[in-house]
This record gives structure tokens, C-alpha cells and sequence, in this order.
């Protein structure tokens, strides 16, 4: 398993071409069969990394928030809700609310400064648990450069479904 972020990029940059081949191939794939050995696998490897020791996907990704967890972390931070709005939030279409700053205010060095009160995007990432992967590969691809998780989940299946032998 590879767990160092500079090697995991390396590799990832070098097997473009084969990924690309391997999401033709899972969209071949029976969807519920895939989500199985996703599942098994993230369900292995997931404790096997250690999040507080990496917080990457804290750098890149577009944190989505809602009222209610808004006005908790506010709460936290002592804040009243419009002080928080105006140093946190960017509003979006239809009152869609998002964290102003990528990377994230709330990451400090490689941890989540609030992690209690994180937001259901970032206890969701990387959403290997979550069924129809298959529609997912979009996303699941564009994280596999730089999520420990991502990357040796995504690894291993390919020799689960002996896409590599
Ligand atoms: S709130 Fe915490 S877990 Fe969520 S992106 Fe920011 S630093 Fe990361
Ligand atoms: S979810 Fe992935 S990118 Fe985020 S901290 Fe954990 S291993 Fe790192």
C-alpha cells in the first residue's frame, strides 16, 4: 500500500492511459457486483490510513455547508452567525452556502481544527461506503492523485476484478 502523497501523484501521472482503460472497463461491469468489492476493500483499507496524518482532500476540495451546520460551528467558534457568514461563506445559486476558501479555513497544518463540527461533505469524502460507484467514477478518478484512500482502494480492484492479473 502507498500512502505517501509525492509517490502516490508520481504514480498516478505515469498511469493516466490505464485508468482511463479501467473506468471503460468498470462501466462494463455488473454495478451492484462493483460496489461489493469496493466495499470490501474500502471497508480493509480505510483503517489502515491514517486521515489526520494526510487532511489532502481538506486542500481541494468545495466544502458544501448547510443552516444548521453553519449555525453549530458558529456556535463553537463564538461567532454570531452573520460574522461567521462574512469570513466563512461564499453564497451560491438558490442560497447554496460554501467555505470561501480552498484550502479550507479550519485546516491546521494536516488536521481539521473543528473536526467535531465538520461539515456531512467532509465526514462523506471519500465516499467509498456509498452505493453506484459506477456513477461516481468521475469523481472517485479525480481524487485518486491525491487520496491515500482513493488510490489503494482503487489499486487493489483492479486486480479484485482482474482488470490487472
Ligand atoms: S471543515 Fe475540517 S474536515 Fe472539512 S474541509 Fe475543512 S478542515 Fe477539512
Ligand atoms: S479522505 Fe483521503 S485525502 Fe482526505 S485525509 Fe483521508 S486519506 Fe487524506
Amino acid at each position: 500500500m502507498i500512502t505517501n502523497l509525492d509517490e502516490i501523484a508520481a504514480y498516478a501521472a505515469l498511469h493516466e492511459t490505464e485508468n482511463q482503460s479501467f473506468q471503460l472497463f468498470l462501466k462494463t461491469q455488473n454495478a451492484e457486483r462493483t460496489d461489493e468489492f469496493v466495499k470490501v476493500l474500502n471497508e480493509r483499507i480505510s483503517p489502515q490510513i491514517d486521515c489526520t496524518q494526510c487532511g489532502n482532500c481538506c486542500k481541494t476540495l468545495m466544502i458544501n455547508v448547510n443552516e444548521e451546520e453553519a449555525n453549530a460551528l458558529a456556535g463553537y467558534l463564538h461567532l454570531q452567525r452573520s460574522d461567521f457568514d462574512e469570513r466563512f461563506i461564499e453564497k451560491g445559486m438558490h442560497g447554496m452556502m460554501l467555505i470561501n476558501q480552498i484550502p479550507c479555513h479550519f485546516l491546521k497544518e494536516k488536521k481539521c481544527s473543528v473536526y467535531d463540527y465538520r461539515f456531512a461533505g467532509c465526514r462523506e469524502f471519500p465516499g467509498l461506503h456509498l452505493p453506484h460507484f459506477t456513477q461516481r467514477l468521475f469523481t472517485v478518478f479525480m481524487h485518486y492523485n491525491r487520496c491515500p484512500i482513493i488510490f489503494n482502494v482503487i489499486e487493489e480492484l483492479k486486480y479484485s476484478m482482474e482488470f490487472k492479473k
